[in-house]
């Protein structure tokens, strides 16, 4: 048969969906699902030049069925190191913030006063916790630091000039810049100082009766050296808040706690810019380590025109994120309890010897595996100089790409790294209960 011939006498849809129905595949997928993936079998065969499928119709149409029935978000076995993984989810939740979505999943208290039988405010869940923790006089949240960004752009400087550092005008990742996010939200970039140096008087000198106030952004992944200098939140607050006028500032990571005594330096904290009176733009789901959300912090007045405008509305997160991002910060009323039950600061400040206990363990189960001394990233923007030692789990492969390969298809997939001839796996982002499966499968991968 010629390949027009045999395309020709593929067969029709209805003489299949018959055969699948006296199979019983209708019964478990429902008739439409049943009838596409029989037109993505057929479709396959007419580019494949006609032919029926190896095994047989009913086995393709089975596994297309399959395929398509799987979730695509799954659970992915982090062992690159990187703590903070925004292709990979960035922020693993804590168990506490789990339970509270799953217990917000239903009919909830999102907007209801129990105590007052009457309607309440889905804001008011997590301010009370953010001024405990903050020392913030109140807090909004929204969908992430992006639009926690616009929104107070817009509810504070619009019409107006808002004053920046040429040093902080920066692109953060996904499109994020800040020059454009200024001009979306209706203010007016007014650049000060120069990339690598930028003074308070030059911030005095932009100040004109159209001026907002200013807005400071911490660069994240890009980092100036050398002759620089930049103005603290501090030496602007005493230049902004005599004339009424307000500081922004967007910290990026939302870190909380204190992590100086493990290496960890550079990052600002939210309660020191909001102590200056700065209202105080974070990331809920970097160093905070809670859901996708943005924080807003500060002084009360300012944060009642940021809810009143319209894009509070249109930001507002959902319950189940309310849930988890108020349980995450009630961990922190003790900062002990934060770095135990929250799943970034504990890998943050994990122990070397912590860490070498897992490499060897999977060491004792791999054979050829080696352990290597190395370096983990924190990632997300956040610390980008920092130096957290690890213990690595080097496995020689001659051919490290394709074992990488089979890790990352396999279920559930396994992400890791590759450095001169070695898979490398870094412990400090797995699971203790992860280890044995991760052996496992790092010996099935090699062959
Ligand atoms: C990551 C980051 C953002 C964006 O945060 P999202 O929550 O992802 O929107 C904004 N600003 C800075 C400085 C950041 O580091």
């Amino acid at each position: 048969m010629s390949r027009e011939d045999r395309r020709a006498a593929l067969p029709a849809v209805n003489r299949l969906l018959d055969e699948a129905r006296a199979v019983g595949l209708d019964n478990s997928h429902g008739h439409n699902v049943l009838v596409g993936a029989i037109r993505d079998v057929l479709d396959r065969a007419r580019s494949h030049g006609g032919s029926e499928p190896e095994g047989g119709w009913m086995a393709a149409i089975q596994s297309e069925l399959e395929r398509t029935s799987r979730p695509s978000l799954v659970r992915v076995i982090n062992a690159t190191g990187v703590v903070l993984h925004t292709n990979l989810g960035r922020a693993p939740l804590a168990q506490r913030a789990l339970d509270a979505m799953q217990e917000a999943a239903g009919y909830c208290t999102l907007e209801y006063d129990i105590d007052a039988g009457e309607r309440g405010s889905r804001h008011d869940h997590v301010r009370a916790l953010c001024r405990e923790v903050t020392g913030a006089e109140d807090a909004v949240a929204v969908n992430n630091a992006a639009s926690a960004l616009v929104l107070v752009l817009n509810a504070l400087a619009a019409g107006g000039e808002t004053i920046v550092s040429r040093g902080e005008l920066v692109e953060i990742g996904g499109a994020f810049r800040i020059p454009e996010i200024l001009a979306k939200s209706g203010s007016v970039l007014v650049e000060v100082g120069t990339t690598n140096r930028t003074r308070l008087r030059d911030y005095e000198a932009a100040l004109s009766p159209r001026t907002r106030g200013a807005l400071k952004v911490h660069r994240s992944n890009f980092q100036v050296r050398g002759f620089e200098s930049e103005v603290s939140i501090a030496e602007l607050a005493s230049l902004f808040t005599p004339r009424a006028l307000p500081i922004i500032h967007d910290v990026g990571s939302g870190l909380l706690v204190d992590l100086d005594a493990w290496g960890l330096r550079g990052e600002p904290l939210v309660a020191d810019s909001v102590a200056a009176g700065a209202v105080v733009v974070c990331s809920a789901d970097k160093l905070l380590g809670g859901p996708q959300a943005g924080l807003i912090l500060g002084p009360a007045g300012r944060l009642d025109r940021i809810r009143r405008n319209p894009f509070a509305r249109a930001f507002r997160p959902d319950k189940m994120v309310l849930a988890g991002l108020t349980e995450t910060m009630r961990l922190y009323r003790d900062p002990t309890v934060a770095r135990r039950e929250i799943p970034v600061l504990r890998m943050l400040t994990m122990e070397p010897a912590e860490l070498r206990r897992r490499a060897e363990r999977i060491v004792q189960l791999v054979a050829g595996a080696r352990t290597e001394e190395g370096q983990s990233a924190v990632g997300g923007g956040a610390f980008p100089e920092a130096y957290l030692p690890t213990t690595l789990v080097a496995i020689p492969s001659p051919h490290p790409g394709a074992v990488l390969e089979r890790l990352r298809l396999g279920t559930p997939p396994i992400v890791a790294r590759t450095a001169d001839g070695a898979i490398l796996i870094d412990p400090r982002t797995l699971q203790d209960e992860d280890l044995e499966m991760l052996a496992e499968r790092l010996i099935a991968a090699r062959q």
